[in-house]
């Protein structure tokens, strides 16, 4: 089972290194081509703004779009969750627009540049260190998310069938659990 980080901008060895330790093999993808060799995508935390730009510069759009038509599962961090997002708050286009959520970018503002916490995540036992920088959150979810965690009651994890997205970088710590979440998930569909 292999497992592709989008690597057009953004913590993409991190994200390859915590996909090895849940047990799948993790490849960078350049290329549109190179999503036909994996079975599902991480696409990473950076600068969603950029990594918008680099996705429509090199064709990604559209690709990632197919993909996800044949449902092979997506996973946003950070910035990858605004990329996933159908709507970002205050600003007229989405990215993909794929999952039925609406974001606001740096939600916690500047005085809380970046952060950590540990989290209750729905379907992972004990609490998972979480590290946020300049986090977006999910503002609202559509009827088909389920929200599988809060923190000060704002959510930060959400599942759209075959879509996960998370507001905190899960590849910056050694717990790789939510990359094992995720991986399980990619087994579920690849199996279908
Ligand atoms: N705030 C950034 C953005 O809007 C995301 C930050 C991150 O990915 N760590 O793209």
């Amino acid at each position: 089972m292999k497992i592709g980080v989008l690597a057009l901008q953004g913590a993409v060895a991190e994200h390859i290194r915590s996909i090895g330790l849940a047990g799948a093999e993790g490849v960078a993808v350049k290329r549109t081509e190179e999503l036909d060799e994996i079975d599902g995508l991480i696409i990473p935390g950076g600068e969603s703004t950029t990594i918008g730009k680099l996705m429509r510069k090199y064709g990604f759009m559209e690709a990632i779009r197919k993909f996800s038509e044949e449902k092979k599962p997506i996973f946003g961090t950070c910035a990858g969750l605004i990329v996933l997002a159908k709507e970002i708050a205050g600003q007229e286009e989405a990215h993909l627009g794929l999952m039925d959520i609406t974001v606001n970018r740096n939600a916690f503002g500047r005085q809380r540049e970046s952060f950590e916490a540990d989290l209750d995540i729905a379907g992972i036992e004990e609490t998972v260190r979480a590290v946020f920088i300049r986090a977006p959150l999910i503002q609202k979810v559509g009827s088909g998310v389920d929200v599988l965690a809060e923190y000060n009651g704002e959510i930060v994890t959400a599942r759209e069938e075959h879509l996960l997205a998370s507001s905190f970088h899960p590849e910056l710590t050694d717990d790789y659990r939510l990359h094992q979440y995720f991986a399980d998930m990619v087994r579920e569909y690849k199996k279908d």
